[in-house]
This record gives C-alpha cells, sequence and structure tokens, in this order.
C-alpha cells in the first residue's frame, strides 16, 4: 500500500496498542478479520477490514482472514470465495495467514472437557424454555438450574455421549458455571455447546456438537494468538464472558497468555442504504435488485462493478476513524472520497448522454480534422489525444434552447460557445419535426478559432460545450445509478422495501468517443461533466464495454 496513504490519526484503539506495546504486554500486534462465510460483505465490513488490515499495517503487525464457520448451517464455499476475493480487491494481504475457525473444533473441544473437568461447565438437561425462564431478568437474578450441581464424571460422561451422537438435538446443552446472580445475563451459565446433528460444509458429519459463538470465538482468537480483538459495539456485554473463559483455559494450561483482549467501535451506519445481511439476502432472493453484485447494493462486490475504487473505500475507512458512540455517516461523504480518487486517477474522456444533432452549416462538407484533448487535465504528463471533428456533431440536448433563461450561456440562437478543444461556433437556429420536437441545431464555426491555435484566445465567449463528431462517435449502453432507498434512514418508519427508490437506475443509449470502444472491463474514466464511469466488468465484451456511473462530478443529491 502507497506510504502517501498513511496519514496517521490517533484513536483510542491505537492508544491501547501504544500502551500495551510500551508496558511490554506485546512486542508485535496481531489482529484479524472474521467473517462468517454467510454472505456477501457489504460496505460495513470495509470499515472493519481497513481497521484490522490497517492497524497490521502501520504496527509492522498481521491482520488474519479467519472464517468463523462454527454453523454448520449457513455457511457455503460461494461466500468463502467472495470474501477472499473483496478483501484482496480492498488492497489487502494475509499471506498464509487464512484460518477456519472449523479446524479448530477438537481444541474447543479438549477445552470444554478441560473445564467441565474442573468443576467450570455442566451438562444442563432442562428444556430450552425452561432455560429461558430460569435465566431471570434484568432485574430479576436467574435460577440454577436442577441439573447445576451434577458431578464432572457425570457431566463428562454425558458429554461424551452427546458428542458420539446418542442424543437428539436439544436433548442437553453444555453451560459454562458461573454465576446465575450476575447483573450481567452473559454471564448466567451461559450456553457453550448444543447437540445438532447437521453436516458441516469442512467437517462433514464428524460432529454433531458445535460450540456456540461466544465460546469459540475467544478461543480462536487465543488459538490464532490474537492481541487485539477488535468487534463491534453489539459484542461489549460479552466482553466478561470473552475474559473469564480465556482466563480460566489458561489457567488449565490449555491456552497460551498473553491472551487477546477484545476492544469494541462502532460499527457503520450510512444513510441511504442497508448494511445488515438479512435484508441484504432479502433484496436479493426477492430480486428486488439483480443478485449480490447489483451496482445499486452497498455489497463491495456491487461497489468493484459500480466503479468505485478499494482506494477510496480506504481513505474513508480513514476519514470516519473509529469512536465508541453509534454515528449516522452521511452517504456523500462516502462518495466524496470515491471522488477525490477518481478525480486524481481517471483519465477524461467524451460522451453524450442526451443526444441532439449539431449542424456546422459552412463547414467544409466531407471535410474532417483532428482536435487536441487532454487525458488529464491536472496531469499534462498524460498527454492529448486526439478527438475527430466534422461538420455533423453530436452535443447534449440541455445545451440548447431557444429561448434562454436568466444566466443561461450555452447555445441559443444568436450566441456564440467554444466547443471544447475545437471552435468557436455562432448558433443561427434549430429544425422541429411535426410535433415541436427539436431534431437539429444549426450554427457557423469561425474557422481561426481552433483551440491551441495563434489568435484563437481572442474569440470571448461564456459557454463551453462538449461534442462529438457524429460519424465517428458510436452508441453504447450506460447506466446512470440513483440511490436504491429514497429515505436517509431506509425501513425507520416503516418496512425498509417501502422505502426502495423506483428509478434506481436510467439505462441509456450514449453516443462515446471512440477512444473508449476499446475500454477493458474496470476500466475508470471520467467522462467530461457528467460524472466517473467504469467499464461494467460482468456485461462489457471485447469491443463493447458497458459504462456504469459510479458517481456524478458533484453531490447534486442534495439538491
Ligand atoms: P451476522 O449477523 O451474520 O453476524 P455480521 O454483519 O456481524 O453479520 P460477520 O461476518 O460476523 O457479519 O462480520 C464480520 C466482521 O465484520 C465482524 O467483526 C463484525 O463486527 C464486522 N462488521 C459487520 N458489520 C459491520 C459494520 N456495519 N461496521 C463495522 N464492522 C462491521
Ligand atoms: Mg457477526
Amino acid at each position: 500500500m502507497a506510504e502517501a496513504e498513511k496519514t496517521i490519526v490517533s484513536n483510542f484503539i491505537r492508544n491501547i496498542i501504544d500502551a500495551d506495546l510500551a508496558a511490554g504486554k506485546h512486542t508485535s500486534i496481531r489482529t484479524r478479520f472474521p467473517p462468517e462465510p454467510n454472505g456477501y460483505l457489504h460496505f460495513g465490513h470495509a470499515k472493519s477490514i481497513c481497521l484490522n488490515f490497517g492497524l497490521a499495517r502501520d504496527y509492522g503487525g498481521a491482520c488474519h482472514l479467519r472464517f468463523d464457520d462454527t454453523n454448520p448451517e449457513k455457511e457455503e464455499q460461494e461466500y468463502v470465495d467472495s470474501i477472499v476475493d473483496a478483501v484482496r480487491w480492498l488492497g489487502w494481504d494475509w499471506g498464509a495467514n487464512q484460518f477456519y475457525a472449523s479446524n479448530y473444533f477438537q481444541t474447543m473441544y479438549d477445552c470444554a472437557e478441560a473445564l467441565i473437568n474442573a468443576g467450570l461447565a455442566y451438562v444442563d438437561s432442562q428444556t430450552a424454555e425452561e432455560m429461558r425462564t430460569n435465566r431471570g431478568t434484568l432485574t430479576e437474578a436467574g435460577k440454577p438450574s436442577p441439573y447445576r450441581n451434577r458431578t464432572p464424571q457425570e457431566n463428562l460422561d454425558l458429554f461424551r455421549r452427546m458428542k458420539a451422537g446418542e442424543f437428539p438435538d436439544g436433548a442437553h446443552v453444555l453451560r459454562a458455571k458461573i454465576d446465575m446472580a450476575s447483573p450481567n445475563i452473559n454471564l448466567r451459565d451461559p450456553a457453550i455447546y448444543r447437540i445438532r446433528h447437521a453436516t458441516h460444509h469442512n467437517t462433514g458429519d464428524t460432529w454433531c456438537l458445535y460450540p456456540m459463538y461466544t465460546y469459540a470465538h475467544p478461543i480462536e482468537d487465543a488459538i490464532e494468538r490474537i492481541t487485539h480483538s477488535i468487534c463491534t459495539l453489539e459484542f461489549e456485554d460479552q466482553r466478561p464472558f470473552y475474559d473469564w473463559l480465556l482466563d480460566k483455559l489458561a489457567d488449565l494450561g490449555c491456552l497460551p497468555r498473553p491472551l487477546p483482549q477484545q476492544i469494541e467501535f462502532a460499527r457503520l451506519n450510512l444513510t441511504y442504504v442497508v448494511l445488515s445481511k438479512r435484508k441484504l439476502i432479502q433484496l436479493v432472493d426477492e430480486k428486488h435488485v439483480n443478485g449480490w453484485d447489483d451496482p445499486r447494493l452497498p455489497t463491495l462486490v456491487g461497489a468493484r462493478r459500480r466503479g468505485y475504487t478499494a482506494e477510496g473505500f480506504r481513505k474513508f475507512a480513514e476519514m470516519i476513524g473509529v469512536t465508541k458512540s453509534d454515528s449516522l455517516i452521511d452517504y456523500s461523504i462516502f462518495e466524496e472520497c470515491q471522488r477525490d480518487v477518481l478525480n486524481e486517477t481517471a483519465l477524461r474522456r467524451i460522451a453524450v448522454l442526451d443526444p441532439l444533432k449539431l449542424v456546422i452549416d459552412n463547414y467544409p462538407a466531407g471535410q474532417e480534422e483532428e482536435c487536441l484533448a487532454p487525458n488529464h487535465p491536472q496531469q499534462p504528463e498524460l498527454g492529448k489525444r486526439p478527438v475527430p471533428f466534422s461538420g455533423e456533431l453530436w452535443i447534449e440536448r440541455e445545451d440548447f434552447v431557444e429561448v434562454p433563461p436568466k444566466g443561461y450561456f450555452r447555445l441559443f440562437p444568436g450566441n456564440k460557445v467554444r466547443l471544447r478543444y475545437g471552435f468557436v461556433i455562432e448558433c443561427t437556429g434549430c429544425d422541429k419535426d411535426e410535433n415541436g420536437n427539436i431534431v437539429a441545431v444549426h450554427c457557423n464555426y469561425f474557422a481561426d478559432s481552433k483551440s491551441g491555435t495563434p489568435g484563437a484566445d481572442t474569440y470571448k465567449v461564456k459557454g463551453n460545450i462538449h461534442w462529438l463528431s457524429a460519424q465517428h462517435a458510436y452508441a453504447a449502453e450506460v447506466r446512470l445509478y440513483d440511490r436504491l432507498f429514497k429515505v436517509p434512514n431506509p425501513g425507520a418508519e416503516h418496512d425498509f422495501l417501502d422505502d426502495i427508490n423506483p428509478d434506481s437506475v436510467k439505462t441509456i443509449t450514449a453516443q462515446l468517443e471512440p477512444a473508449l470502444k476499446d475500454a477493458a472491463a474496470e476500466e475508470r474514466f471520467q467522462f467530461e461533466r457528467h460524472g466517473y464511469f467504469v467499464a461494467d466488468r460482468v456485461d462489457s465484451q471485447p469491443g463493447k464495454p458497458v459504462f456504469n456511473r459510479a458517481v456524478t462530478l458533484k453531490d447534486n443529491w442534495q439538491k
């Protein structure tokens, strides 16, 4: 990753790490990004990814990619593959540090037996309903299970028979033995193992006993020698159990010290999108969008097709930072980060999105010539390219009016404008069809006004419009995206599906400059005056790219 990207801003997590390193608690740091492979990654995950991998980069440590695949029913290889792709696309590298929680099942099981032998876990045979009732409430202590005082031998025997498949799902659970009266409900003997006769994508039918997430996760962290286990705020109440469990297991010699420390930060919430897996799945399954990589979805595969840049994501993550309090970030801040990156990196090209013919009546019939357009106005070293010019051009329909409103400096009869990188013209009128629609605009050009030739700048005009030679330009599919939701906080007032914007994509046939024909999939451009576009990586064909607009040049959603 480029050095230039690193403008390190301190935050509470860095302060913790600095203190730990200063105190000699660790000599280097190790973080992890632990997705559950049960869905596609979204913008919220990108925040967590950039945070964890960014810390490892800045402190010269390591960050693991760990698939938290302890749940047998929901996980699929398709998700594993897409997660690997997405994290790589974001620009991060984990070397050999790719792990699967399911590879630790045996260690987790051994830890459970150790807890049983130490009198720190027991098999409970209450029904789920009884367990719920006896757990108590925020104001009332829980009631001990009648099975709480089973001996270690009894527990071990039952636990081994659970593992051997002697009991049906739900017959027993293994619980940590902590404190049924704890004010923190998570410490009232949480379940740590349940029976589930299910096939696991990695371990197959080896197990019919699976660890609970809250039990598995701390052990995974400790096995991998994670130093700082960073998660979102909803796990704050779980931290006492995280610490209890690891401390007991370290005392029992099952896990090494120093132990990982859990640190919580506020998850990313963004206006105009939904970042809940459940809602994203619903949008895809119910076909409100065209699959996980629909450019309107806030998934990372969608973002990539949309033309957003990985660098823009990293910049956004740096900009919003990490805090301990929940906030809602305005989507326009994300877009601004993308614009900054795209402005620097995208070559300029010309596209006419709503074409109207412009006829230059005094341009010699059959003549054509070249004009030179800069590839990037702020980076002259990127050179200029020839853009063909002729007597019939395409211009934007909105660049001509018969009767100009106040302050309109573009084409209207009697007015002069510069055709950007070309000539100054003077408008003489327009043609209409039988319904009164304007079908062509007429003008004369000034042969000595060509941009870049001596004396051309003696022509002073206020308007400057883009154009393409009609015989050289080509028609192509272009998609203009709008927000997927109409309101800043979808679902706040009613079902989030009712907040879907019915006009979130407009597919048009635009006229593009010839140079765009050879655009490779995922190549990004600024179409002058229209925004940043990418050649769609799915629908583009060689010689026939389809373009998606990532973002407009300015934030015009505010209007
Ligand atoms: P699930 O409800 O399935 O657990 P999840 O969004 O938490 O959904 P995970 O795969 O468990 O999905 O998430 C992987 C990591 O990404 C976790 O560490 C989680 O805290 C983090 N993460 C998820 N959503 C956000 C978000 N909106 N902002 C920041 N981090 C997030
Ligand atoms: Mg999760």
